[in-house]
């Protein structure tokens, strides 16, 4: 009522991807279209989360240690979008801590009720091609729309948790254009603790970097970046590549070879060519894109989504890497 907070006015959109049946939530916010900088306050280098703001401050100790602060998001695109800040500055780029996970799981049991069908998502968007804005660590939390399923919650379905080693690899949907690792979590929480968090996170993690070091020679600009999402089901990595579509460039095509013209022979009347759709579309993608749920700004890219709602997969792929489950791991 105050201002303190500005939620952004959205409507939004369940569509599935024609080939992986991917469930997709799609939330349009025109208006941000005409304000970028609404959502953020990289207009300043000033770092939001050292003083915030007493109105939104929730907790200024959540974790009775004095490591985290519990605030609400300044500019949220959906309702009760909260932060887990740390108290002192740590770097967003700065692996999660078994002492992180734990929090953020407590958090998640704390906020989700069975009986009444309400799961929550953690996330944490690390790097600079994540789709963080904020270098100041900060890990995120919403509830996760009503009966919206997300692809992993599918993948992990009636499968026991398990550690990866070399004959058990994470989970990844091959049916999904970008790359991925997903471990199952105990259905029984009172079994999970930091060290379980802690090795399940290390060994996706440790996969997700190993593309860092695969494609530096094709991509030495390539910073290390990637996205946590956490339910009580499941943890799961994605290493990316770009922070927005438009930052992909695709690789060019290979030229054609030219045809070779014979005297005797009459040219065929040209065929008219008919003119190529235009396939792209303009998302910025941070952890979230990757359990199917994606906000989009401009009216164009609203159309040709609802029209094509397989365009975020490939949006998917052009700010991640290539799907790996096909590959033996080496
Ligand atoms: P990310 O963009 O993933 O780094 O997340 C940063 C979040 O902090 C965004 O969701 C912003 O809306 C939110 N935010 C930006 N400035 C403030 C602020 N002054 N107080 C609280 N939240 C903020």
């Amino acid at each position: 009522k105050n201002g303190s907070l500005k939620l952004t006015e959205s409507t939004s959109k369940k569509l599935k991807d024609s080939v992986s049946g991917m469930p997709y939530l799609v939330n349009f916010a025109p208006i941000l279209a005409e304000k970028p900088e609404s959502n953020s306050s990289s207009e300043s280098n000033e770092d939001p989360f050292e003083n915030p703001c007493d109105d939104l401050i929730v907790s200024k100790d959540i974790n009775e240690d004095g490591s985290y602060k519990l605030l609400l998001n300044k500019y949220p695109i959906v309702p009760e979008h909260i932060l887990l800040v740390t108290n002192e500055f740590k770097d967003q780029s700065s692996a999660l801590t078994p002492n992180d996970l734990m929090l953020a799981y407590k958090f998640i049991c704390k906020m989700d009720n069975e009986d009444e069908n309400i799961r929550n998502l953690v996330f944490y968007n690390s790097g600079p091609a994540s789709g963080s804005s904020q270098n100041h660590k900060h890990l995120q939390s919403f509830k996760i729309p009503s009966n919206f399923i997300t692809f992993q919650d599918k993948l992990c379905s009636g499968k026991d948790h398990f550690l990866p080693n070399i004959k058990d690899e994470p989970l990844q949907d091959n049916k999904v254009a970008f790359a991925h690792f997903v471990l199952p979590l105990p259905e029984d929480s009172t079994s999970v603790d930091e060290d379980l968090l802690a090795m399940s996170y290390f060994s996706l993690l440790q996969r997700t970097l190993t593309f860092f070091q695969d494609w530096l020679n094709e991509k030495p600009d390539l910073v290390k970046s990637y996205n946590v999402l956490l339910t009580k089901n499941w943890i799961c990595l994605v290493p990316r590549s770009h922070s927005k579509t438009s930052d992909y460039k695709p690789e060019p095509k290979p030229e054609e070879p030219m045809e070779k013209i014979t005297e005797e022979t009459e040219e065929e009347p040209k065929k008219e060519e008919e003119p190529e759709e235009d396939l792209t579309v303009d998302l910025s993608i941070n952890a979230t894109g990757y359990a199917g749920m994606v906000l989009v700004k401009d009216q164009e890219t609203y159309d040709k989504i609802l029209k094509t709602p397989d365009l975020i997969d490939k949006s998917l792929f052009e700010c991640g890497f290539p799907n790996t489950s096909d590959k033996r791991p080496n």
